[in-house]
């Protein structure tokens, strides 16, 4: 299969619906706290990875898809000059009812409160690139749950990065939009991520999901939208406290294995390579080189079947990924696995085609295809015996393929 450059598909920044709650949201609770309306409605979605974990900082292959929930970012110039305090760019966040001031006379550099160092990151990079933001007054909202692994992180930055286009009349190239959220990421959050979960922010479209070339940049459209078939995401809205520690480790791991085995990344290893090499692994390393050259392989089967609608092949490579995560790669947790064997036991039959976990794991989400007319009722089964399973209780909701960041005119929105 041929990658393309999706640059040119990218929609111009108008708004082609009316507004959802979150823009609603975003756009009454910047009327209450700076009481005007907002100049620029700045959207960006957060993401499910469909297929290809752990493989995106092995220079591997991901299968995103942009989910229909967004990150807004309101804001209008803010030129009261006849305070003390300067230019600066004035930060609400609804989600968590807190307000900063970021001070723009000096270099933005991390600090407290630290959920405003995604909003820091992305400021700095629009300086350092020579593209110096006016003094804003801002409102977050966002309808991606924190922390869930759906990446409200990237949804923040893109949103952000959106808005800021607009106030400094810039237009950056999407990849170079990414790049700088993702440095924003790096350096002001300290989490060392690879670009999909940007990428698939700034270029998520509608008609599919997006194949990602890790170590060479390269976007690639898969559609897949069928009416029949639904992607179900459930949040076991668990996250153990071990998954930082643990990602750092997988990373050296993967590091280890590419170096015994004398490539730069796994990317360029194969499952024989992995195997011939038995003697010399320790066997833990033996086992996350393992993931890492099966998952990329899985991947790209699965974009192959995906656009040919075999949900059932997905689906298939969609159980084996998980198994791989969960022994191989070891990132699963009790709470996941509860989902995956649910789906599993519901199976073709009730209407489940493949699930696994999706996103770094220790927690998160779960991703399932689900046949459209029973959807309803393997949520409400996943939900009841995770319950009774776990003990804890499932949030979970369907989302097609979502279009990419994008402005939002106020006017459509009022
Ligand atoms: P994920 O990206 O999977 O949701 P992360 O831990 O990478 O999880 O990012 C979550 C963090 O991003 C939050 O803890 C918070 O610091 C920041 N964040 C995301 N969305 C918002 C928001 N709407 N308001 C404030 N901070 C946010
Ligand atoms: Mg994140």
């Amino acid at each position: 299969m041929s990658f393309v450059s999706l640059a040119d598909q990218v929609r111009p920044s108008a708004s082609d619906g009316g507004p959802t709650p979150t823009v609603r949201a975003a756009q009454a609770a910047f009327a209450d706290r700076f009481g005007k309306a907002p100049q620029w409605l700045a959207a960006a979605p957060g993401r499910v990875n469909l297929i290809g974990e752990h493989t995106d900082y092995n220079g591997g292959f991901v299968l995103p898809m942009a989910i229909d929930r967004y990150a807004i970012v309101a804001a209008a110039i803010n030129d009261d000059t006849r305070g003390p305090s300067g230019p600066r760019v004035r930060v609400h966040s609804t989600a968590l009812e807190t307000s900063v001031d970021l001070p723009l006379d000096a270099a933005l550099a991390p600090g407290e409160p630290t959920w405003a160092n995604y909003v820091r990151g992305v400021v700095r990079g629009f300086q350092r690139r020579g593209f110096d933001p006016p003094s804003l007054d801002v409102v977050i909202a966002s309808a991606v749950p924190l922390g869930g692994g759906l990446s409200s992180s990237a949804a923040l930055e893109v949103a952000t990065a959106t808005m800021l286009e607009a106030a400094t009349g810039t237009t950056l190239d999407p990849r170079e939009k990414a790049r700088l959220c993702r440095q924003a990421e790096h350096e002001f959050a300290g989490v060392p991520c690879g670009l999909m979960d940007q990428l698939a922010s700034v270029l998520g479209d509608e008609a599919g999901a997006l194949l990602i070339d890790c170590q060479f940049e390269i976007v690639r459209l898969v559609p897949f939208a069928d009416p029949n078939v639904s992607v179900l995401i459930c949040n076991t809205n668990i996250k153990h406290a071990l998954a930082d520690g643990a990602y750092s480790r997988r990373r050296a791991e993967c590091a280890e294995a590419a170096r015994q085995l004398g490539v730069p990344t796994l990317r360029d290893a194969t499952p024989e390579m992995v195997d011939e090499a038995r003697g010399i692994f320790d066997p833990v390393v033996r086992r996350r080189a393992r993931h890492v050259v099966t998952e990329n392989a899985r991947t790209l089967d699965a974009a192959l079947h995906l656009e040919a609608r075999d949900f059932a092949s997905v689906g298939a490579l969609m159980y084996e990924s998980h198994r791989s995560l969960r022994d191989d790669f070891e990132v699963s947790c009790p709470e996941l696995d509860v989902l995956v064997d649910v789906a599993g036991e519901i199976g073709d039959a009730g209407g489940v085609l493949g699930a696994r976990m999706t996103g770094g794991g220790f927690g998160g989400c779960t991703v399932s295809l689900v046949r459209t007319r029973r959807v309803a009722a393997v949520a409400e089964r996943l939900a009841s015996e995770y319950k009774r399973r776990t003990g804890c209780t499932l949030t979970h909701f369907v989302s097609g393929p979502a279009r990419g960041a994008h402005l939002i005119t106020p006017t459509d929105a009022s």
